[in-house]
This record gives C-alpha cells, structure tokens and sequence, in this order.
C-alpha cells in the first residue's frame, strides 16, 4: 500500500517524539507500504513563532509571517528524516515547494490550487521514505513560501494524498480517534470506528478540533480515506470515508458544544425587503463570520427581531456593526448576550429517522434547559443555550441517544 502518515505538533514535540514516529514508519515501511510523512511544527512551535513576529513587529506583514511560519515544518521535516536515517532507511525531506504545493496568494490562508506530485513519486519509486514539511506552499508566479491556516498540515498531508492516489492517509495525533462527545464532559464518551466525511465535517466546524475542517472537506471532495489515530499506541483509531447504509441506522452519531460565540439581536427592525442583506453585509465587509441566524415573522406586519451568532473573538466589532445599521433602520436597539454555549447533535441517519429534534428538545426540557435559539441541517440540529448548562447538556444528550452504549 502506498500510505500517508501525518504527524501532528505533540506528536513530534521533541527529539524523543520524533524518534519514536520515525519508529513507526519504519515500522510501517518493513511491512511492505510505500510511506509518505508529512509533520508539523513541533508542539508550541507555530505559535512561538507567532509571539516573536509580533515583538518584532504591531503589524508584521503577513508575506513575511508565511516565511516565518514555514520554517517551523521544516526543522520537523529535516529532524523526522534524519531519524529515519538513523534507523538504516533512506529518507528526503522536502519542502512544500519541492513537494509541489502551488497555492493562491492569500497568506497566512493560502488555498492549495494544485500539487504535482512527480518528486514525491520519484523518490517513492527510487525508494526514499519521503518526509514533507506541511502546512506550506509556494505562490505559482513569484514562488512566496504560503501558509494554509492554523492546522494547515492536515490539509497538506490530504492533498499529497490524493495527488498520489495513496491508498490511505492517516492522521496522526494525542488522542485514540474521533469520540462521540468530548471524554473530558462524559467520560463514558466512545470512540467511533468509522464516521462519514459528512459528519466529520460538521463536528470540526461545531469545534471538533481533530481534524482541520478544510481537510475534510478536501478528503472528501477526492475520496481520500482517512484515519484519526494516536502515535502515542497502536490502538486502531477512526476511519472517516464515505457514508455507507450502515451508517444511516444510527440517527446521532456525536455530540458537539461550542463556548466561543455570543448572541447579538437587533429589536424591532421593520419588517421589509433589504433589511437583513443591509445589516449581514456590514457584517461580513468586517470579515466577521456569522454563524446562527434567527428572525421571526412579525405578528403585526411592520416589525420584527433578528438574532445571530458570531465568534466570540469578534464580539465588539460585531455588536458596534450592529448597532450602527441598527440605528440607520430605526431599529429599537441592539442587545448582545454572551453567557451562552452551543449544543449540537449530529448524524446522517437524520435524514431517515423521524423525531429526533424532538427528542433533543424533549431531553432538554425535562432538565429544565431553555432553549434560546435553534437552527438545523440535513444532518445537524443546534441549539443555543445559558452556557452554565453545557455539560448537563451535552451528558443528558449523549445517554438520551444512548451513544455510550456499542454499536453493532
Ligand atoms: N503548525 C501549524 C499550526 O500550529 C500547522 C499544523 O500544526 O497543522 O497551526
Ligand atoms: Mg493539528
């Protein structure tokens, strides 16, 4: 098999570490497979990096941040590949741009536009074991180093996979796999075997952090399998791959909670065309992501509240946005609530299974959590509630749809 193994921060967190991963993929080489590594930064690494830009620099340019950052994979790359040496295998460390990695020019988030992977391949086929740098690029016409977001190196190692055509990509971190909810909040917290590329990527974007979400969504755009394991044992881990009719039996597959958004509502905005696109479009000109949206119909036909949800991070910029529009569309006024927490359940057996917000609504209500705001997908149902109530909510969830309990 050709295979992919991805290394994440505190896996390759020092030279120990490090020695111990080039074990592994000996390991895995010596039982016949091809073996692409693509690291991180060393744990810590990226953000110390981060720290001494912003000493240097209020502003540091983000062209020279990438340079920065980039380096961070590349001692890692080097350090891997020298252990793998060291254990009598040949390795070459490559850098994003030896490994073919073109993105746009966005730094600090640079999309990858396309990977050609002939290095890659001709050192496989010479019979390196080939250990790329992740979480870089290079730009197509002025070839500036990129960096591909916070996380970036699941995305990376991804992409060499479906450039490859790799058989498997494995993800490499601190924890077995992909839970059924956070273990820390209900230590009877399963891990999964397999999940969808659907489900997944809903609970990275709900703040599961295993997984980049960006990577997923790669992985299953390409049909990349993949699996979330430890490096620390050699427990199996989760597979994420395509849903399969197995799948759909279970109408919830995990539950996810997120403590860093606010709610801000705008009273009594009227009721008319072009209300809602003037107010977002303020919004998202300030680069702020909106989460939730909820607007009500007015029951007299001239005015209505809207609430939504943004990042924590961005609450002052939102809530002083909000206001401004606000006061422009003769609103009543605008009210930010920031105590509270977001529950969500997740799974594609939702499409087929009836009465499952109901279920979540039910569960809620008889411990006597409100419910501030709800939203739903095809496969996901979030509710907004007081933030002290989030761990209730999230155990009562996990027993009310019996995730603890094995699957068959
Ligand atoms: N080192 C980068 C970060 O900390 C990329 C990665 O670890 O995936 O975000
Ligand atoms: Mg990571």
């Amino acid at each position: 098999m050709l295979i992919v193994q991805k290394y994440g921060g505190t896996s390759v967190a020092d030279v120990s570490r490090i020695k111990a991963v080039a074990e592994r993929v000996v390991r895995t080489a010596e039982d016949g497979n091809k073996v692409i590594v693509v690291v991180s930064a060393m744990a810590g690494e990226t953000d110390k990096l981060i720290n001494l830009a912003y000493q240097a620099s209020p502003r540091p340019s983000e062209r020279e941040m990438d340079l920065l950052l980039s380096s961070g994979e590349r001692v890692t790359s080097a350090l891997t590949a020298m252990a793998i040496e060291g254990l009598g295998h040949k390795a070459m460390a490559l850098t994003g741009r030896q490994a073919g990695i073109i993105t746009d020019t966005v730094h600090t988030k640079a999309r990858i536009e396309k990977i050609s992977g002939e290095r890659v391949r001709k050192a496989i086929d010479e019979g390196y074991i080939v250990v790329v740098a992740g979480f870089q690029g290079i730009t197509e016409g002025d070839a500036d180093v990129t960096t591909l977001g916070r996380g970036g190196s699941d995305l990376s190692a991804v992409a060499i996979a479906a450039a490859v055509n790799a058989d498997l990509c494995e993800i490499y971190t601190d924890v077995d796999g992909v839970y059924t909810t956070d273990p820390n909040v209900v230590p009877g917290a399963r891990k999964l075997d397999r999940i969808s590329y659907e489900e997944m990527l809903e609970l990275a974007s709900l703040g599961v952090k295993v997984l980049q979400t960006r990577s997923v969504e790669f992985a299953k755009k390409y049909n990349v399998p993949l699996v979330v394991r430890s490096s620390f044992n050699y427990k199996p881990g989760t597979l994420v791959v395509k849903e399969d009719e197995d799948m759909e039996k279970v109408a919830v597959s995990g539950v996810a909670y997120d403590k860093n958004q606010v709610k801000i509502t705008v009273m009594a905005v009227p009721d008319r065309p072009g209300i809602a696109a003037k107010l977002f479009d303020a919004i998202a000109k300030a680069n702020v992501v909106v989460d939730m949206i909820v607007q009500n119909v007015s029951s007299d036909g001239k005015a209505t509240d809207i609430s939504f949800t943004v990042p924590r991070t961005d609450s002052k910029s939102a809530k002083q946005i909000t206001e401004d529009v606000a006061k422009e569309l003769g609103a009543r006024g605008v009210n930010l609530r920031d105590d509270i927490a977001k529950v969500s359940i997740v799974g594609v057996g939702m499409r087929t299974h009836s009465g499952v917000a109901a279920k979540m609504f039910e569960t809620l209500a008889r411990h006597g959590i409100n419910i501030i705001m709800i939203s739903t997908s095809e496969i996901k149902v979030s509710c907004v509630i007081d933030v002290k109530y989030t761990e209730l909510a999230v155990r009562v969830l996990h027993d009310a749809f019996g995730l603890a309990e094995e699957r068959v």
